[in-house]
């Protein structure tokens, strides 16, 4: 039997009841335990954490929790510099890949149409998204917190609305993508890369009108769509304004 004292800072607060939000509580255990069982047993995912301070001195998760242990537990800082402290992944990915679980459709819809690479596939099991993240190094996003439990995840989001528009504007800023958006890049239905194609090479697969007036045509090199400035790229130029006045 342990005694612990914990308190989550910020968002983390997000995952637990009220009264254990913005202040230190108490949390007997009674049997061994990783600090990352801990903190997932209150309900907040592993991959929402970037920094655990037990008694002052940072831990990874494989700690295992001492009776009277103090215990800070903070999310991804986006400018506090922790490097001298131990930050529980490796750095940041680089270049920002998703994949999306099977109820975030329109979400992906959403990314893909800024131009970010996001797999989706409405029948995708939970072991199959772990499995393509930790193969390829994609975040997943997702709204259900057990599957961000699993281990083999080290970059993920648990996606706090169920507002599609509400969804892509949280992942604009927690991973700071304003300035990476490329609208009309990628293919909303496949998630392919968009490329020119010469008007006349496709003249027999659009409507009269469009041909009419429309010249810049792409083609996505996976599934053979083919996109213009009147469909999709408005919605995305929308989008894209209605997202953008909100960055602070
Ligand atoms: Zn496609």
């Amino acid at each position: 039997m342990a005694l612990l004292t914990l308190r989550f800072y910020e968002e983390l607060n997000d995952f637990l009841p009220p009264q254990k939000k913005q202040q230190p509580f108490s949390h007997p255990i009674d049997r061994k335990a990783s600090i990352k069982d801990v903190i997932e047993s209150l309900g907040v995912p592993h991959t929402e954490v970037e920094l655990i301070l037990v008694n002052g001195h940072s831990v990874d998760f494989q700690y295992q929790v001492q009776d009277r242990d103090e215990i800070s537990v903070y999310p991804v800082f986006e400018s506090f510099n922790i490097s001298p402290l131990l930050r529980l992944r490796d750095k940041p990915l680089r270049h920002l890949r998703f994949v999306a679980d099977s109820n975030l459709g329109k979400l992906s819809q959403y990314l893909r149409l800024l131009g970010f690479d996001c797999l989706y596939r409405n029948d995708y099991e939970d072991a199959e998204v772990a499995e393509i993240s930790h193969q390829q190094h994609r975040v997943v996003l997702t709204r259900d917190r057990r599957l961000l439990k699993r281990k083999i995840i080290t970059h993920g989001y648990f996606v706090r609305s169920d507002q599609p528009r509400q969804q892509v504007g949280e992942i604009m800023s927690r991973f700071d993508l304003y300035d990476d958006a490329e609208p009309f890049t990628r293919c909303v239905n496949c998630n392919g890369q968009l490329v020119k194609i010469n008007k006349a090479a496709i003249l027999d697969r659009i409507e009269p009108l469009t041909r009419k007036h429309y010249d810049d045509f792409k083609i996505c090199e996976d599934c053979g769509q083919i996109f213009w400035p009147g469909s999709h790229f408005k919605r995305a130029g929308r989008l894209l304004k209605e997202l953008i006045p909100k960055r602070e």
